[in-house]
């Protein structure tokens, strides 16, 4: 390790909580590559963990977030700004719901401003409150979000929590129905869950939850913060299923890496908040929103949800060619540009030594090593980060 690394850890881990622990320092990016600061080059195959889908320095977006922030780089909603305005007609239209976008900061503040326009809807539809989420799925680290996630590793030492949470398994519609009671008023939900494990939803699954929903009048939240803006080869992934949700959450990669959420319903929806019952600061910042109206240009000039099945399915077959290989090596999961490769075994060990091979990769659900790629990766990027992930998975399981 150089001494530019060095010292920056170092100065790192005496100031900052250790909530993570890094060993790499970012300095640059462009494309799929991202430089450390002693300029050593590596395959950023997490994206920033779900938010570069467009890939890193993409001068559309540069140039948008520089343009308006010299004009104006915040206003209160007590005022409009254009770029948040223009956002959230692109989004309403993209999803095709009709409805209407309350903007925010990040992913768990979204699913924060989702479970309270369900239980404002459920107070006015019966009193109801009660929101059944997915064991293995993962919502946030506010506490309401943490009540939704229903994992232990993520709730321990946080009680009291707030309560109104059930959990069922995910793709299994008869544990989603035992959990509904007469108090039920949503049910939540990843198309493709993240960091449970990069499993996608089965279509019997959610057109089932769907149906339910219908059936017994509850609203169907999805949460897009990572499978969402293109990953899985749809805007949105629910869009590979035939089911519309009533409700469904964007943070991530929504305007690649300016921290931004969005809240997106449907028609049935669209006013359930009213003035003073929600609201956030910096919800549509303008910068945030101007880097997002050029995330979705960029989506769409680039064609970049065809790309993420095209790629996708490339990376999908080489990966399938590790499990042939390698007897620890059991499943390829995922969708898209989500990709999972499931072992058996300590997915870190993987992980590391895809690091030392110069590519970085994330785990998930405990046995997953977890591959985001930016949706821009072409086949002779990819072929290069298929031998490092060849020379990794020789050096932990040859
Ligand atoms: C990352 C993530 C969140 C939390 O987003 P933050 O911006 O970190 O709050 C919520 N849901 C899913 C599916 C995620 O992957």
């Amino acid at each position: 390790m150089s001494n530019n690394t060095q010292e920056i850890l170092d100065l790192y881990k005496a100031s900052v909580m250790p909530t993570y622990s890094p060993s790499v320092v970012i300095s640059s990016g462009k494309g799929v590559t991202v430089r450390d600061v002693d300029n050593r080059p590596f395959y950023d195959f997490t994206s920033g963990i779900g938010v570069h889908n467009i890939g890193y320095g993409n001068g559309r977006v540069v140039e948008a977030v520089q343009g308006q922030a010299a004009r104006l780089t915040h206003c209160s909603n007590l005022f409009v700004n254009e770029p948040a305005a223009r956002l959230a007609a692109k989004l309403v239209a993209l999803s095709g719901l009709d409805g209407k976008v309350f903007f925010c900061n990040s992913g768990a503040e979204a699913n924060e401003a989702a479970i309270k326009l369900a239980r404002k809807w459920g107070a006015a539809n019966g009193g109801r409150y009660e929101i059944v989420t997915m064991r293995q799925g993962f919502h946030g680290r506010t506490l309401a979000t943490v009540a939704a996630t229903g994992q232990a590793w993520c709730q321990q030492d946080y009680d009291p929590l707030p309560t109104g949470f059930a959990y069922a398994d995910y793709n299994d519609l008869e544990s989603v129905k035992s959990a509904i009671t007469d108090k039920t008023v949503a049910v939540m939900l990843e198309a493709v869950q993240g960091e449970g494990g990069v499993t996608p939803a089965t279509p019997e699954f959610i057109e089932g939850v769907r149906a339910l929903c219908d059936e017994r009048n509850l609203l169907m939240i999805c949460d897009e913060v990572q499978c969402g803006m293109g990953r899985t080869g749809t805007w949105f992934a629910w869009q590979g299923y035939n089911v519309k949700p009533d409700l469904f959450t964007l943070a991530k990669s929504l305007a690649d890496g300016i921290p931004m959420g969005a809240l997106v319903s449907n028609a049935k929806l669209a006013d359930v908040f009213t003035p003073g019952s929600h609201a956030s600061t910096f919800g549509g910042n303008p910068v945030a929103a101007a880097a997002a109206l050029a995330v979705i240009s960029v989506i769409e000039d680039e064609k970049l949800l065809q790309r993420a099945n095209e790629v996708g399915a490339l990376f999908r077959e080489a990966l399938q060619s590790f499990v042939d290989k390698y007897e620890k090596v059991l499943e390829v999961r995922g969708k898209g540009m989500m990709l999972g490769l499931v072992i058996d075994g300590d997915p870190k060990a993987v992980v590391d030594a895809l690091r030392d091979q110069s590519l970085l990769a994330l785990t998930a659900g405990g046995n997953v090593v977890r591959f985001l790629p930016p949706l821009v990766l072409n086949e002779s990027d990819l072929e290069d980060a298929v031998d490092m992930i060849s020379e990794a998975l020789d050096t932990v399981f040859g």
